[in-house]
């Protein structure tokens, strides 16, 4: 294996996809794949859901050494990529390693955004990224009471309802009116705030932190508007940003993330982007774009193979979404439009239903609350291009009839 090399920076899910897509086209003994992490590619979703309701719940591996064997791709794990020559086309890893390349593929994620008040050097301040990050964190919580999330995101709510479910007092603090305001409708949103409220989570929207107290490597109390909180752990989740060092050290344009067109290649020839770490053309107007889903680095890394094989192919995403947070199953299909028209598909009982949301008269997104079938209908309404109307969508019938149109 020499200058025909395929070099995948990241093990992450977009790492994992490429590999297997390259390999279905023949091509595994090209691809080189580097992992910073000392893992090999493994599933992150359940580190904020399952892995924390189960001392012994292990990491899932997307797959085993033996398929990396079989389909002659070469894993480095523990080393990263720390430099680029491009007139040579060769990686240098951390190991003191050089890897020859003819195409480069950056699947390198992101990294959790940090306060700079609150360092890594404070014991009891945690992120969650990382199945490191989630070993850490649940190794601690034995001799742990209460919890204090920074941030009303995804994985700090999952988190959050998990605790709470296993007897720890959870707090909330959100700097927002509303809880995933930047990625779920109003209606939702108080329908989650109003769920976790009445399973006993304390969630303190407008929440605004003006002071840390810290003691020996300790975050001790946060200061709020109202009060100054006691906190004995904290997970620090507000939202991550796409890892785009090495990216722009080769002068790859980026722009909140590595900007790439429809076939995932980058502003320079032989190097591709897949995954979270990407800025992508979307919709009719082609506006950049990026997404922190599997769907999308998945999709994006199926495309990004072919393009590399010379294949036509475009990116053309439904976007979809889960999360699950305590007794909620939340599925998301589409993106929220700013101003919709919605209609509420009322299920089984409260717990469940569908927002139907419609921009100008087409369905532009879908929000399940512990309802399957209505979320798999509207992945396959989005994927048909069929646009119900609103009374369909209010009817269980008609809806699925309207499938056939
Ligand atoms: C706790 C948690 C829960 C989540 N839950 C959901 C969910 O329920 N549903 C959903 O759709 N999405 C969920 N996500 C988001 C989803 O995991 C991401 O969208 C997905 O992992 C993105 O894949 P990626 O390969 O682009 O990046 P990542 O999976 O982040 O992988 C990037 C990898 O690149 C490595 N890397 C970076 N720089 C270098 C370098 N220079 N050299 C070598 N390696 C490098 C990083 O160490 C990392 O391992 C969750 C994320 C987290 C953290």
């Amino acid at each position: 294996m020499g200058k025909d090399s395929i070099v995948v920076i990241g093990g992450g899910h977009a790492g994992a996809q490429i590999c297997a897509s390259l390999a279905e086209l023949g091509q595994g003994q090209r691809v080189h794949l580097v992992c910073e992490e000392n893992a090999l590619p493994y599933q992150r979703p359940p580190l904020s859901k399952a892995f924390f309701k189960k001392d012994d719940e292990t990491v899932q591996l997307i797959r085993a050494q033996s398929w990396f064997d079989q389909q002659g791709i070469q894993v480095h794990l523990g080393d990263a990529v720390k430099s680029i020559d491009l007139t040579q086309q060769v990686v240098h890893l951390g190991s003191g390693q050089s890897v020859p390349f003819s195409k480069l593929v950056f699947a390198t994620g992101t990294r959790s955004r940090r306060l700079p008040e609150l360092g890594p050097e404070l014991e009891n301040v945690h992120l969650l990224r990382t199945a490191q990050d989630a070993q850490t964190l649940r190794s601690q919580l034995a001799n742990t009471q209460s919890v204090t999330f920074i941030g009303g995101g995804f994985i700090g709510l999952e988190l959050a309802a998990t605790l709470n479910a296993l007897g720890k007092e959870v707090t909330v603090l959100e700097v927002s009116t509303r809880l995933l305001a930047r990625s779920i409708s109003t209606e939702l949103s108080a329908h989650v705030l109003t769920t976790h409220r009445a399973a006993g989570m304390d969630i303190r929207l407008q929440s605004v932190i003006s002071g840390y107290k810290t003691q020996a490597h300790q975050l001790t109390h946060l200061a709020l508007q109202d009060q100054e909180l006691k906190v004995q752990r904290v997970l620090l989740g507000i939202g991550a940003q796409a890892e785009t060092t090495l990216a722009q050290s080769i002068g790859l344009a980026c722009d909140g993330g590595i900007v790439v067109d429809d076939q995932m290649r980058t502003s320079l020839p032989h190097v591709w982007a897949i995954g979270d770490c990407t800025v992508f053309p979307y919709g009719p107007t082609g506006a950049g774009m990026r997404l922190e889903s599997i769907q999308n680095a998945n999709d994006q890394a199926k495309v990004a193979a072919q393009s590399i094989m010379g294949q036509s192919v475009s990116y053309k995403p439904t976007p979809w979404f889960w999360s699950e947070q305590g007794a909620m199953r939340l599925q998301m299909v589409g993106l929220l439009p700013s101003s919709p028209k919605t209609i509420k598909r009322p299920g089984a009982n409260e717990q469940s239903f569908s927002l139907f949301h419609y921009d100008q008269g087409r369905l532009a997104c879908v929000e399940s609350v512990n309802a399957v079938m209505d979320h798999m209908m509207a992945k396959k309404f989005f994927e048909l291009g069929c646009n119900p109307s609103p009374e369909d969508v209010a009817n269980p019938d008609l809806a699925l009839k309207s499938l056939a149109v």
